[in-house]
Order: structure tokens, then C-alpha cells, then sequence
């Protein structure tokens, strides 16, 4: 665009936890008058996505809920603002014209979109974990192929990208991923046999979606970080290490070969990743809260267990076996996910059933198209769901 030309940014999950963030960072740094909106894009609540596309005049607004187009549509009657759904509107969604997306949508649903908005060259701000755990460097490829630049907002990896000097890179000896310990982090695994979801997604520090709050708990949000971090900054199995740090306030660190750690700091506040994802190189002004060391007093860390929480072990795994591994543990962990939801499983079984997946899946082939990765990723749920319904036999 030209030099004067606000920058077009699409909103891809804006009805989400980080989506909702992503808008009230946007509204931070002068909204309408700053940026243009191309496309917000949400799923059930069709109310509130409405509401954000005549906040922000969006020019589309998509549901990705097709039985939800007509209530969409009447929503934003008289708005002027274009309304699409299904699978079809989010690939219309990715078709139009955006300097900046972020990709913000749950799970593998977000693949689609957001490779077709890298094909045309967007900055990708990448919440959308899953969809990078799952193409691995096949996304990365594609994104760079296009053009565009893959900026991480996990706030993990945001600390990493914020610490990484380029000019450096050959000094990099490990990262080091914190992780907060989720709500069970003293617990035993007889406690938390017995957990619901009610109770696994009350997280101590962040605020945030279902399914990631599910994953800090039985810590697979931080297996899959693991995958992510590999594929973002390219670096081998044995430089991925965590740590336990239940306050959340150093985000993630870089260890170079002089012994010096570079960590990154602040809040357990997304919008700081988010802002910076946003206006990157630049740090913008962010009304966030400010850390006051003199009332933190402390920071604790402490060894993760692998015993308690068996979703570090199979990360670990997934990274030495490669391939399609990561899309099989995605895959296998989404659909465990959703049975622990609906109360078919326990809280434990999700990585039983995650492991046997990824073992029987083993001897997979390589991941050399995207076409390989869908192939894996619905044999790995097939698989996952055929277990799902063995496992609620038996109980
Ligand atoms: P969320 O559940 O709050 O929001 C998910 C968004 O995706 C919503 O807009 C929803 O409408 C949309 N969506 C749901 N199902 C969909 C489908 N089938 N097709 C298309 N869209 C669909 O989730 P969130 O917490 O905002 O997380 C979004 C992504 O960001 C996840 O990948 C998560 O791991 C990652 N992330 C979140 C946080 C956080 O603080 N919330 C932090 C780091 C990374
Ligand atoms: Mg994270």
C-alpha cells in the first residue's frame, strides 16, 4: 500500500479470547483513525461479531458456523459490511486484501485461512498454535514463500522472538519455555483423576479460551509450544527445555554460549504480545498493567514432572520421531479435548488416548505436502475418537 495508506488488518477469531484483545489493542493505538479492517471472523456469536464489524467497519464479517449465516446477515442489515460463512466464507475471508492478519482462531480450523492469507503475502501474527504444530515447517514455508513474515503471539514465544538477537543466531545454545503449571500443579495424579472441566480450565494467571485452559492444566498447551517453538526458530529437540514458573511474569528466555539468559518480562497480559506483533519492529504504548518488583518479591522455578504430566513426554517424543508426528499429537489431542468437554473421559485419559494414537501412527510417513498432513491429521481423530467411545465402554 502506499506510504500514507493505513494498514489493512484482518481479524481472523476476533470473537475469541486473543481476538477480543486483538480489537481493544487496535482501539488502544487509535482504531478507525489508525488501521483499516478487512475482516473479523467468529463462529457461534453471531451478536458479538456483529457488534465488532460495525465497531470497527469491518468490510466482511464471516461466521464459520454456516447455519448462523442468516442471523449474521440480519445482524448486519443496512450496515453495508458483507456477511459470508462456512468454510467458503473464511476462504473469502482469506482473499481479501490484508497487510496484517491475525490469526486467532481455535484449533486446526484456523489452517486454511490463515496458509491462504500467507500465499498472498500478509504478516501473519500467529496465535493459531495448533495449525503451525500441525504443517510444521510446511506452514512456515508457505508463509515465507508468500512473502509475508510469521510474527508469534503466544506470549512463550513473543518472548523468544523479543529475545533472539538476529545478528546472534549462531550463539544460541537452548530456549527456555516457561510454563505456569496450570491450576494442578502441586496435585497428584490420584487427585486429578477425577477432575471436570469446570475446574481444569480455572487458570491461576491468564484469562483465556477454553481449550487453552484445558491444555495448561494437563499441560498440553505447553507440548504443544514445544513443536512450536522448534518450527519458529528452527532449533533441535535437545535445545527445548521448560521450566515450571507458577507466576507468569518471565515469559520465556534465550541462553546463549556465553551464559548469559535473555528473558523477556511483564504482566500476564496477551495485549503486550499482541501490540508487539502489531506494530513490530516498534514497541507501541500500551496501557497494560506495569510490573512493580517490589510487590512481586518473588519468582519461583521448578522442574516440570513428566510422571504427573505425561503431555511433556509425548512433545518430546513427537520432536525425536518428527515427520507427522506433530500433526498425529494435534490431531489426537484435539479430539481428546472435546470428549474430556462432553465428560466421555477423564482428565487423565486424554494423554493415554494422545499416546496410543501417536504410537500406532509410529510408522507414518514423512510430512512432504499438506495433503500428507490432512491425511494424518484425520486418521490421528479417527483413531482418537475410535478410542474416545472403547474407553467410555469400559467405564
Ligand atoms: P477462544 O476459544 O476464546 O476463541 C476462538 C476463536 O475461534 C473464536 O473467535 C471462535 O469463534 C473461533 N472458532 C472456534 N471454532 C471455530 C471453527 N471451527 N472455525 C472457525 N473459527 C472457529 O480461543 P483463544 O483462547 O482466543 O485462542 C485462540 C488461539 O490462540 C488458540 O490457538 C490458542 O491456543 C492461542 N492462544 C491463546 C492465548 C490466550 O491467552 N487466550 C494465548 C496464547 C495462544
Ligand atoms: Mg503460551
Amino acid at each position: 500500500t502506499g506510504t500514507n495508506a493505513p494498514r489493512r488488518l484482518s481479524i481472523f477469531g476476533s470473537t475469541g479470547s486473543i481476538g477480543q484483545n486483538t480489537l481493544d489493542v487496535i482501539q488502544q493505538l487509535g482504531g478507525r483513525e489508525s488501521y483499516e479492517i478487512s475482516v473479523v471472523t467468529g463462529n457461534e456469536n453471531v451478536e458479538l461479531l456483529a457488534q465488532q464489524a460495525r465497531s470497527t467497519g469491518a468490510r466482511l464479517a464471516v461466521t464459520a458456523n454456516d447455519s448462523k449465516y442468516r442471523l449474521l446477515k440480519a445482524e448486519l442489515s443496512g450496515s453495508g459490511i458483507a456477511v459470508a460463512a462456512g468454510a467458503q466464507g473464511l476462504a473469502e475471508a482469506a482473499d481479501i486484501e490484508a497487510d496484517w492478519v491475525m490469526a486467532a482462531i481455535v484449533g486446526t480450523a484456523g489452517l486454511a485461512p490463515t496458509l491462504a492469507a500467507a500465499g498472498k503475502g500478509a504478516v501473519i501474527a500467529l496465535a493459531n498454535k495448533e495449525c503451525l504444530v500441525s504443517a510444521g515447517d510446511l506452514f512456515v514455508e508457505a508463509v515465507l514463500n508468500g512473502g509475508g513474515l510469521l510474527i508469534p503471539v503466544d506470549s512463550e514465544h513473543s518472548a523468544i522472538f523479543q529475545s533472539l538477537d538476529e545478528n546472534q543466531r549462531h550463539a544460541v545454545e537452548r530456549i527456555i519455555l516457561t510454563a505456569s503449571g496450570g491450576p494442578f500443579r502441586t496435585w497428584s495424579r490420584a487427585e486429578m483423576a477425577n477432575v471436570t472441566a469446570a475446574t481444569a480450565r480455572a487458570h491461576p494467571n491468564w484469562s483465556m479460551g477454553l481449550k487453552i485452559s484445558i491444555g495448561s492444566a494437563s499441560m498440553f498447551n505447553k507440548a504443544l509450544e514445544m513443536i512450536e517453538a522448534k518450527h519458529l526458530f528452527s532449533v533441535c529437540p535437545d535445545q527445548i527445555e521448560v521450566v515450571v514458573h507458577p507466576q507468569s511474569i518471565v515469559h520465556s528466555m534465550v541462553g546463549y554460549t556465553d551464559g548469559s539468559i535473555i528473558a523477556q518480562l511483564g504482566s500476564p497480559d496477551m495485549r503486550t504480545a499482541i501490540g508487539y506483533a502489531l506494530e513490530y519492529p516498534h514497541r507501541p504504548k500500551l496501557n497494560v498493567e506495569r510490573l512493580d518488583f517490589a510487590k512481586l518479591s518473588r519468582l519461583d522455578f521448578e522442574a516440570p514432572d513428566e510422571r504427573r504430566f505425561p503431555a511433556l513426554r509425548l512433545a518430546r517424543t513427537a520432536l525425536e520421531r518428527g515427520g507427522l508426528q506433530g500433526a498425529i499429537m494435534n490431531a489426537a489431542e484435539e479430539v481428546a479435548f472435546h470428549a474430556f468437554v462432553d465428560e466421555r473421559i477423564g482428565f487423565l485419559q486424554m494423554a493415554d488416548i494422545v499416546e496410543a494414537v501417536m504410537d500406532r501412527m509410529a510408522g507414518t510417513g514423512g510430512a512432504h505436502s499438506m495433503d500428507d498432513v490432512f491425511a494424518a491429521d484425520a486418521e490421528a481423530r479417527r483413531l482418537a475418537a475410535e478410542l474416545v467411545a472403547v474407553n467410555e465402554k469400559a467405564a
